[in-house]
C-alpha cells in the first residue's frame, strides 16, 4: 500500500467517526488508539513505548481514583511505582473476570455496579423497589453512563460499567481495526448487512458495540430488530420443555431471517452495489446453508466482504472452522477469503484482534493493548505456549480493565504469514478447561431463540 493513500482512507474514516475522538489535550491512554493511523503498522519499538506510556498512565489512575482496585492492589502490595519498565507491566494486579459476575440483585445491583466504577458514577433514581438489571442500567445509561452485558452458560451475566468516552474508545478501535485489515475495501457509500441485535436496542455488549456501524457506513440494515431484557436471557438459559419450544420457534423464526437476508443478497449483486455483512458467523452460516439447499450462489467477488466475531458455538453439531466458514462463504457469495476477517474481542475488554487477510492471524493492536498469556498457576508464559488469556486494557477509563479471561489461546511473537510487526493469536481461541461456554455467539444463539420465538 502506498502511505499517501491509506492516509488518505484513513483519513476520510476519521471524519465519518468525529463524534467517538476526544477533544485534545489527549491522555496517553488516548495517543495510543487515536494516534497512529495504522494501528497495525506500528513498528514494535515505538508500539512498546506507547502502549508503556499509556497503561502506566492507566493503573496510576486506577489506582489513586478506585478505592476496590487499590484495596486489590495493596493487597498484592504492588503500586504504580513498581512499573518503570515494560517488563515491569506484568506485576499489575489482574482481576479474574468471574469478579464482574458477582452482582446481588435489585437495588444492591445498583450499588454494587458503582463500587466497580473508578471516579464518579451517575446519580441515578429507580422509582421501584425491585428494579431489573435492566432497569438499573437503563437509569444509568440516560444518566450518561453505556453500561452493557454479556452472559455465559450459567445464565449470570457479566457486566461491565463502561462510561461513554470508554464505549466510544471501543467501537471506534473496533471499526479502525477492521477498516484497517480490510484496506483498501472501506468506503462509506456502500450498504451493510449487521447481523446482530440492533445496536440501539439492547444492552448487550456484542450488539451494543456495533452502533459504529451506522456511522461508518450509509445504509444498514439490521438481522434482529427489538430489544432483549437480561432477565429474558437468563429463562433462555434454562433447559427442559421451555428450551425445546424456544429450538421449534427458532427454527420457524429464522427462516425470516434467512429469508429477508436473501433477498437483500439478490437486491445488492443485481444493482452491483458493494457490500460489508457484520456480526455473528452463524446468522451468515444458516443463510449460506438456506442457498447451498436451493443451489443457488452469488458472484460479489471483491465488492463483497464478511467481518465476523463470536467465536464457533454454534448448535454443537454445526461447529465449523473460521477456515471452513471462509472458503464456503468464497464458493456460495463469490466473496475473496482475504476479504473474510474474524474478530476477537471481549466484554471485558477494549482490545479488537484482527484477522489479518494474507494469513488469517489475529493481530494485537499493540500501540495500546498488552495480551498477556497464563498458565495454570497465574504466571505468564513464553510466546509460543498455550495459555489462558489476560490482558492490560488502558482505554478502559471507567473501570480497570487488568483483567483475566477464561479463554484458552496461544500467542505467537509475530505473524507466520504476513510482515505487520506485533504479537498475534491463533485463529482458534478456546475455553479454558472448567469455564462455561460464553461468548457472543453461543448467547446470542440463545437470545436468538427468544428473540426470533415470540
Ligand atoms: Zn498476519
Amino acid at each position: 500500500m502506498t502511505e499517501i493513500a491509506f492516509r488518505e482512507y484513513i483519513g476520510k474514516f476519521n471524519k465519518r467517526m468525529e463524534k467517538y475522538i476526544p477533544g485534545e489535550p489527549w491522555s496517553p491512554a488516548d495517543e495510543a488508539l487515536y494516534k497512529p493511523e495504522n494501528l497495525f503498522e506500528v513498528p514494535g519499538k515505538e508500539a512498546d513505548e506507547m502502549r508503556f506510556r499509556a497503561i502506566k498512565y492507566a493503573f496510576s489512575r486506577h489506582y489513586e481514583k478506585n478505592p476496590f482496585y487499590r484495596n486489590f492492589c495493596d493487597e498484592n502490595g504492588v503500586s504504580p511505582q513498581d512499573i518503570k519498565g515494560i517488563e515491569d507491566l506484568a506485576k499489575i494486579p489482574l482481576i479474574p473476570d468471574k469478579f464482574f459476575k458477582d452482582y446481588p440483585s435489585g437495588n444492591e445491583f445498583a450499588a454494587w455496579l458503582s463500587g466497580l466504577v473508578t471516579g464518579k458514577t451517575p446519580d441515578i433514581s429507580i422509582g421501584k423497589k425491585n428494579p431489573t438489571y435492566d432497569e438499573v442500567i437503563n437509569a444509568f445509561n440516560s444518566a450518561g453512563m453505556e453500561i452493557a452485558y454479556s452472559s455465559g452458560t450459567s445464565g449470570r451475566h457479566t457486566f461491565i460499567p463502561r462510561d461513554r468516552k470508554t464505549f466510544y474508545a471501543s467501537e471506534y478501535a473496533l471499526a479502525k481495526t477492521v477498516i484497517t485489515m480490510i484496506y483498501p475495501f472501506w468506503q462509506y457509500d456502500m450498504d451493510g448487512y449487521l447481523m446482530m441485535p440492533n445496536p440501539h436496542k439492547t444492552n448487550v455488549y456484542a450488539g451494543k458495540v456495533c452502533s459504529m456501524y451506522f456511522d461508518a457506513i450509509e445504509n444498514v440494515e439490521v438481522a434482529i430488530d427489538r430489544d432483549i431484557p437480561a432477565d429474558m436471557i437468563k429463562e433462555a438459559m434454562g433447559t427442559g420443555i421451555k428450551s425445546s419450544m424456544l429450538k421449534f420457534a427458532l427454527k420457524r423464526g429464522n427462516k425470516k431471517m434467512v429469508n429477508r437476508m436473501i433477498k437483500w443478497l439478490r437486491e445488492k449483486e443485481k444493482e452491483g452495489r458493494k457490500i460489508s455483512m457484520i456480526g455473528l458467523p452463524f446468522i451468515l452460516h444458516f443463510v449460506m446453508k438456506e442457498l447451498e439447499e436451493r443451489g443457488e450462489t452469488f458472484d460479489f467477488g471483491e465488492n463483497g466482504a464478511v467481518a465476523t466475531g463470536g467465536g464457533w458455538k454454534i448448535y454443537e453439531n454445526e461447529r465449523m472452522s473460521v477456515e471452513k466458514f471462509r472458503k464456503r462463504v468464497n464458493e456460495i457469495l463469490g466473496i475473496p477469503e482475504e476479504n473474510c476477517l474474524d474478530v476477537y474481542g471481549m466484554v471485558e475488554g477494549n482490545g479488537w484482534m484482527v484477522q489479518c487477510p494474507e494469513g488469517h492471524y489475529l493481530h494485537v493492536p499493540h500501540s495500546y493493548f498488552h495480551p498477556l498469556i497464563l498458565n495454570d498457576e497465574y504466571e505468564v508464559v513464553e510466546y509460543g505456549e498455550w495459555g489462558r488469556f489476560a490482558f492490560l486494557d488502558p482505554l478502559a477509563e471507567s473501570y480497570p480493565g487488568f483483567i483475566i479471561s477464561g479463554d484458552r489461546v496461544r500467542m505467537l511473537e509475530h505473524c507466520p504469514v504476513c510482515d505487520r510487526p506485533g504479537p498475534v493469536l491463533e485463529p482458534e481461541i478456546k475455553r479454558a478447561h472448567g469455564e462455561e461456554m460464553r461468548g457472543c455467539a453461543e448467547e446470542m444463539r440463545r437470545v436468538l431463540s427468544m428473540d426470533l420465538g415470540g
